[in-house]
């Protein structure tokens, strides 16, 4: 993550209207260096020690602000919480069984999908979601440890 990300980002706030915390300012940058799409709890864990007076909820009130304007995207998984991505580009997700760690892809968008979806159908097509799962390379290497 680049200083530069996190300049725009505080720069996006500001031009929405939203004031800037220390707690909220933190909140964003642990989110801009995260690459594994953290859980609210995750960010709640990692910052708790600075701000003994953040709860929880504080974590989640921003991530909905940042939601709104959009500068993260959340990603949900059933009934599990969510992860957080601020990589709002399109990009596609591979998933590790093992960790549960999300990674990010690129893959030319396949719009077609999309297209072919809504001529079967009849559906206005919004967004499609494709997900990979594997073992990725620290737990492949944990693995052939144990062995
Ligand atoms: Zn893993
Ligand atoms: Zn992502």
């Amino acid at each position: 993550m680049s200083e530069h990300m996190l300049q725009e980002a505080v720069e996006k706030l500001k031009s929405s209207g939203v004031r800037i915390t220390p707690q909220r300012h933190a909140v964003l940058e642990f989110l801009l260096n995260a690459e594994i799409h953290p859980t609210a709890d995750d960010i709640y864990k990692a910052l708790e020690g600075k701000f003994p007076n953040m709860s929880v909820a504080t974590v989640y009130n921003n991530l909905r602000v940042f939601r709104e304007i959009g500068l993260v995207r959340e990603l949900t998984y059933g009934d599990s919480s969510s992860r957080f991505d601020c990589n709002t580009s399109k990009h596609y997700h591979i998933i590790c069984e093992s960790c549960g760690k999300i990674v990010d892809f690129h893959y030319p968008s396949l719009d077609e999908v999309e297209s072919l979806a809504e001529q079967i159908t009849g559906f206005d097509v919004s967004h499609h979601r494709m997900e990979v799962y594997g073992v990725c390379q620290e737990c492949k290497k944990d693995k052939k440890q144990i062995v």
